[in-house]
């Protein structure tokens, strides 16, 4: 990887990086776009099998974080942290590395504040808030806003409302077929959100138990995981995991709308064209998996379930609005979805930037 010129693709920004060789901490905090606000996004701890594979994802996924605050109407900018994890870590030296990190994450000022990611836990969290202010999601008991799961199941279940109206000017869920992919911690408040909306269920689990928790709480109807694809539905809402919609599971859809959490859930860009020329609808999912992050967000205001919630529930206004546009100006609904936060953060559209950069977060 050309470092420069993939950051000068996708609109960078600053990019630290810390190295602490005693305690064998190598970081990352990509910090994408700080228009609207400090960057908030959340710190990865995986294993790499580069510093480049590492510097890409940081990138990546803070580029991602930008597009989900922007559409989110967020005072927030996109950064994301990247720790590499190193091999057989010992409590002992995990605490070390979240304390450096603590460090280094206070050393940027509070132009970033970060949050758990993949690998990080609560724990992790506590040890950087012994270092910096600039973190959010540590332990709920402290004042944090604690699990994000079910605003963001709220929110899908508001895209999934904008979609029914949009889609057939319905104004309720009554009735409506929803096809879950995975009902983990979003899967399964979703699955409960819209039981209570009277959607009739159909979901599928790698996790048997998860599943038949599902069929006995909600009455739905249980289906192999490679089956979901095919379920006739009025809607698909992947919730387990990114880039699900592909050339191979594409032609087996028979849903009038895709609207789920998942990250990344088209495969390609190209895959939105696809999805729009057969008709269906597809909710952006930076735009309708923003819950999750408008609960940190509120939680860096000083934390406001209420305000929270009523943020969330904004969603259904945001999709209505990229649905329109989808229409009016007939183009995909994730180029309508990058085009409106583009104008916000640039004044214009940019182009070439999308193709095979995933959005995460
Ligand atoms: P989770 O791990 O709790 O749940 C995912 C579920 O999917 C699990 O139950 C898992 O067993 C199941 N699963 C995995 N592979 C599967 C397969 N092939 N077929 C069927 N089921 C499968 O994760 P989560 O927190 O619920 O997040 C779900 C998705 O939503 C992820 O893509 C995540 O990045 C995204 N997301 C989550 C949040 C949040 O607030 N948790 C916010 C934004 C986006």
């Amino acid at each position: 990887m050309d470092l420069f010129k993939y950051a000068h693709q996708l609109h960078y920004g600053t990019i630290h990086l810390c190295v602490e060789p005693e305690i064998g901490l190598h970081a990352i905090v990509a910090l994408h776009n700080l228009k609207f606000g400090p960057a908030i996004g959340g710190t990865r701890f995986v294993e790499y099998p580069s510093s480049n594979d590492a510097l890409r994802d940081a990138l990546r996924l803070g580029r991602g974080m930008t597009y989900k605050a922007a559409i989110s109407n967020l005072a927030h900018g996109g950064g994301k942290a990247v720790i590499v994890r190193p091999p057989n870590l010992s409590e002992e030296q995990r605490v070390e590395i979240f304390a450096a990190f603590g460090r280094f994450v206070d050393s940027l000022g509070g132009r970033y504040i970060t949050c758990e990611d993949s690998g990080t836990r609560v724990s992790d969290m506590n040890v950087v808030r012994q270092h910096t202010r600039h973190v959010l999601g540590y332990d709920p008991a402290s004042g944090s806003s604690g699990d994000p799961s079910p605003l963001t199941a709220l929110g899908v279940r508001r895209g999934i409302e904008a979609a029914a109206k949009f889609k057939w000017g319905r104004d309720d869920l009554s009735g409506l077929h929803v096809a879950i992919q995975g009902v983990g911690h979003v899967g399964y408040y979703l699955a409960r959100e819209l039981h209570a909306a009277g959607a009739k269920l159909t979901v599928t689990d790698i996790n048997q138990q998860a599943a038949a928790r599902c069929a006995e709480e909600f009455s739905a109807t249980v289906v192999a995981p490679e089956a979901i694809f095919s379920v006739d539905c009025d809607v698909f809402a992947p919730c387990a995991l990114g880039a699900v919609i592909d050339d191979h599971t594409l032609p087996q859809l028979s849903c009038a709308v895709v609207a789920g959490a998942a990250n990344n859930q088209l495969a390609e860009d190209r895959h939105g064209v696809i999805l729009r020329e057969r008709g269906i609808v597809y909710a952006p999912d930076y735009a309708i998996n923003a819950g999750g992050l408008i609960n940190v967000a509120e939680e860096f205001a000083g934390f406001d379930a209420d305000r929270a919630r009523i943020k969330t529930e904004a969603i259904f206004e945001t999709l209505l609005e990229i649905f329109e546009r989808s229409r009016v100006e007939n183009l995909p609904t994730n180029v309508v979805a990058d085009r409106i936060v583009e104008e916000k953060l640039y004044g214009r559209t940019l182009t070439g930037s999308h193709a095979s950069v995933a959005v995460e977060a």
